[in-house]
This record gives structure tokens, C-alpha cells and sequence, in this order.
């Protein structure tokens, strides 16, 4: 690889990390140190609405203890907090800006009940609500509304969006897991990039920052990817260079049904969060180590194998042998089915 490899763990601060944020932090680590690149933390704030006061801290604690640690933020070196994107906020609106002026998004000035209206008169028609191209015309948004309009409404203080437009076409997209795929931009909703809050969305905020920072791949979970062609499509709007994108397959409930869930940890005795976390409606805190006794060599060897396949008949792998073996060539695009007596299994070698 002839540029320096870059990449990124995203988190929302939402709650404790779950197994299948740690997997998505191990595999960008593993990635970064393989091609002896940079591993970043970036703390995806802007919802606060979202927000649990606790949570940056457990990440944070919970990617040391797995002796995952990220390599840049901002502070001194050794002494370095994440890069957040609360911090970073006043910076996002002049993309948004800079996007409406190239004719890629729009102001959109529709109240919530209007909204709601059009929802539900879909929902009546038993169709999808899509705001996009075979739409928008029927909404109050700047593409409808004459430049003295759109600025009328603007010094009027009312409430606004910024959308993007999406280019229509059919779309070719590479996933480095799923490999090709095809896309007709013409049924994409036209997403919100900018919030009448004065906040960005993630998806605008997400792809401002993963430029800015030089991301080279962006590691991450397969709920993302039905964002990827959107997220591809904000790149050319910008005219950045896109990214290399590697979505990890899901991590299914022992049964094979579903998505590992929460509550499958104590019905099936294994650890869903690498460090126990007390809920506390005042204070929701973690008490920083787990109570049974599983070891973090433990952790990440189960981990590991969520999707990854070594090829070899080699189960034991401490972190420098994942880091010389990892490939994201071998990383199944299927679920990956959680087996509680594999990780009991792990946890005795250790
Ligand atoms: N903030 C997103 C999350 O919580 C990150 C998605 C991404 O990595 O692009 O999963």
C-alpha cells in the first residue's frame, strides 16, 4: 500500500460498547498495525439526545483494557483525548453551504407537522414516505422556491434543513468484503445533511470528517451499509477522493436467528461488553473490570474469529500473530454466529 493507512473507529457515545463496536475497534486496529498505519477514535456526538454521560469514558477504558489503545487525538502525545465531533461542530455548516452552491443540496423549510402529513398519507397508500425527486416538488424546498424566497424565508429566522440532492444514476459501488454493487441513486431519499438545531447529521459530519482526516478505509459495521452509496455519493459531490470501504458481516445470536442482542449475554453466559457496566438511572458509570473472570487475551481471540477465518487450523492467536495474519480478504461477507461454548472454550486457555 503506497499511502499511509489511516483508519478510524466512530462511535456514538449511546451506552457501553457493545461486542460488535469492540470486533469493529479490533479489526480497524489489526488492519492499521498490519500496514503499520494510524488507528483513530473518533466520538460521534452530535446527537445529544442520545448521549450517555459515561459512555466516552467506558470506550475509552474498554479499548485499553482489550490493549487495542488508539494512536492519535488531540493533546499532547501519551496524553491524548479522542477527537469529538461536538468539538468540531461550528466547522460542518460551510459543507453543507458548499454543497448548495455546487447544486448538490438544498434548503428545505417543511415543518415537522407537514412532515408528518406526508407520512402519514403515504403510510394510508401503503407506500414508503421518500422525500427525493419524485417528491420534493410537493414540499417547500429552496429547488421550488425562487433564490429571493429562499432568502426571505432565511431572514425571517425560519426553521430550516439542508438535503442533499443525489446525482441520478446508476451507481457502481465496491465493497471490499461484498465486493461490486449496483445502485439506482433515483429511489434514494434525499437525507438530511445539516439539522435546523445547527447540528450536522452523521452522514455529513461522517464523511467531512473521515476527509479531513485522511481516512484511507473506513472498517465498519454492516448496519452501515446501506449509507455507503449515499456516503459515496457526498465524495464526488466534494470531489474528494473516496475511501476504501470494508463492511463487516453481523454478529448473530447463538441460534443463528437474529442479531446478538444485549440480553443474550446472560442467557447464554458470555461477555457482551468487554467491562461490566452498571446501569444507574443518576449515574450510569462502569466499574472498569469483569466479574467473570474472562481476560481480555480471551476476548479479542473470540472476537477475532466473528468473521475472520485464518485459513488455518490455528484457533490461538495472541495479538501480534492476529496482527501479522489479519486480512480483510479473509473476513466472511455472512453473519457470524456468536458460539457461547467457544468463547467458555477461549476463556479456559487463558
Ligand atoms: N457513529 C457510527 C456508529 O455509531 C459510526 C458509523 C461509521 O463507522 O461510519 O456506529
Amino acid at each position: 500500500m503506497s499511502q499511509e493507512v489511516r483508519v478510524r473507529f466512530a462511535p456514538s457515545p449511546t451506552g457501553p460498547l457493545h461486542i460488535g463496536g469492540v470486533r469493529t475497534a479490533l479489526f480497524n486496529y489489526l488492519f492499521a498495525k498490519k500496514h503499520k498505519g494510524t488507528f483513530i477514535l473518533r466520538i460521534e456526538d452530535t446527537d445529544q439526545n442520545r448521549y450517555v454521560p459515561g459512555a466516552e469514558q467506558y470506550i475509552i477504558d474498554a479499548l485499553n483494557w482489550c490493549g487495542i489503545p488508539f494512536d492519535e487525538g488531540i493533546g499532547k502525545e501519551g496524553n491524548f483525548g479522542p477527537y469529538r465531533q461536538s468539538e468540531r461542530k461550528e466547522s460542518y455548516k460551510k459543507y453543507a453551504l458548499e454543497l448548495i452552491e455546487k447544486g448538490a443540496a438544498y434548503y428545505a423549510f417543511d415543518t415537522a407537522q407537514e412532515l408528518n402529513e406526508a407520512r402519514a398519507t403515504a403510510e394510508s397508500q401503503k407506500k414508503n414516505f421518500i422525500y427525493n425527486h419524485t417528491t420534493r416538488d410537493q414540499f417547500t424546498n429552496s429547488l421550488t422556491l425562487t433564490p429571493e424566497e429562499v432568502q426571505q424565508r432565511l431572514d425571517n429566522g425560519e426553521d430550516y434543513v439542508i438535503r442533499f440532492k443525489p446525482q441520478i444514476k446508476n451507481l457502481g459501488l465496491f465493497d471490499e468484503i461484498r465486493k461490486g454493487i449496483q445502485i439506482d441513486t433515483s429511489l434514494l431519499d434525499d437525507k438530511i445533511l445539516f439539522k435546523s438545531d445547527g447540528m450536522p447529521t452523521y452522514h455529513l459530519a461522517n464523511v467531512v470528517d473521515d476527509h479531513n482526516m485522511q481516512i484511507t478505509h473506513v472498517i465498519r459495521g454492516e448496519e452501515w451499509l446501506p449509507s455507503m452509496a449515499l456516503h459515496v455519493l457526498l465524495y464526488e459531490s466534494f470531489g474528494w477522493q473516496i475511501p476504501s470501504f470494508a463492511h463487516l458481516p453481523l454478529i448473530l445470536k447463538p441460534t443463528g436467528k437474529g442479531k446478538l442482542s444485549k440480553r443474550d449475554g446472560a442467557k447464554f453466559g458470555f461477555p457482551v461488553f468487554p467491562l461490566e457496566w452498571h446501569d444507574d438511572k443518576e449515574n450510569e458509570t462502569f466499574n472498569g473490570y469483569r466479574e467473570d473472570g474472562y481476560l481480555p487475551s480471551a476476548v479479542i481471540n473470540m472476537l477475532a474469529f466473528l468473521g475472520w477465518n485464518p485459513g488455518t487450523e490455528q484457533e490461538l492467536f495472541n495479538l501480534d500473530e492476529l496482527i501479522e495474519q489479519f486480512d480483510l480478504s479473509q473476513v466472511n461477507s455472512s453473519g457470524a454466529k456468536f458460539d457461547p461454548d467457544k468463547a467458555k472454550w477461549f476463556q479456559q486457555q487463558y
